[in-house]
């Protein structure tokens, strides 16, 4: 008999914008009882972890999409009501969980360290939950180990602080390269279709193809 494609249901992905800098972090999940994500864990993450308890979810992963402060902060408090949860990470970040220095909490005068991540992201990577794929696309710039997580069944991005609604990701820092931010949005996510809906760390959600034509900062390349 032929096998019969298998239809997925889209993944839910529930945005929580977390803390004082409004960080977006992620619950991906579909619906009650089943195996959930959490993509980043910012300050004051009490609204989604009672969101992921009262779905009864399991949550088989922390992604990170990088270790700035306002991302992690609230991972000791993930962990402790989710302690079977794996914090994955890329490497060129793993370091900063446990550094007030490169994840920026010193400087804002709270050092603060995170677990140690239990397994590395790799470029390329591909990640599954509940049958959705995930492609892991290492999009460096705003920081060194900075990720994108692609899922083009659903056509969504969770792009982290690397692309905004209508602007770019700090390239200020001393762990940050200009260059390399406008390559990641330029060469990586500008080549994902035009309508994958955008998700980012910060603000409203975009799209691929919105930002091509009207980011102020970083535009498509004309065609030629
Ligand atoms: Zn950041
Ligand atoms: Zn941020």
């Amino acid at each position: 008999m032929r096998r019969m494609p298998q239809t997925v249901p889209a993944p839910t992905i529930e945005p929580f914008a977390l803390g004082p800098f409004m960080t977006n972090c992620y619950l991906v999940h579909a619906g009650k009882g089943s195996d959930a994500w959490i993509v980043d864990a910012g300050f004051e993450p009490a609204p989604l972890l009672s969101k992921a308890r009262s779905l009864g979810v399991r949550v088989r992963a922390i992604l990170l999409t990088h270790a700035h402060v306002d991302h992690i902060a609230g991972l000791n408090e993930a962990r402790a009501a989710f302690p079977d949860a794996p914090i994955l990470i890329h490497a060129e970040e793993e370091r900063w969980l446990n550094d007030p220095e490169l994840n920026l909490s010193a400087g804002h005068g709270f050092p603060i360290t995170a677990p140690p991540a239990d397994a590395l992201l790799k470029d390329g990577e591909t990640l599954e939950i509940n049958g959705s794929l995930w492609r892991v696309l290492h999009t460096p710039g705003h920081s060194p180990g900075g990720v994108t997580f692609h899922c083009p069944g659903a056509g969504v991005a969770l792009v982290g602080d690397t692309l905004f609604n209508g602007s770019v990701g700090r390239f200020d820092f001393p762990t940050s390269d200009e260059r390399a931010l406008v390559r990641s949005i330029k060469e990586t996510l500008y080549t994902l279709p035009d309508a994958t809906r955008v998700l980012p760390g910060h603000g409203p959600a975009t799209t691929i193809g919105r930002e091509k034509t009207s980011n102020p900062f970083v535009r498509a390349e004309p065609a030629r």
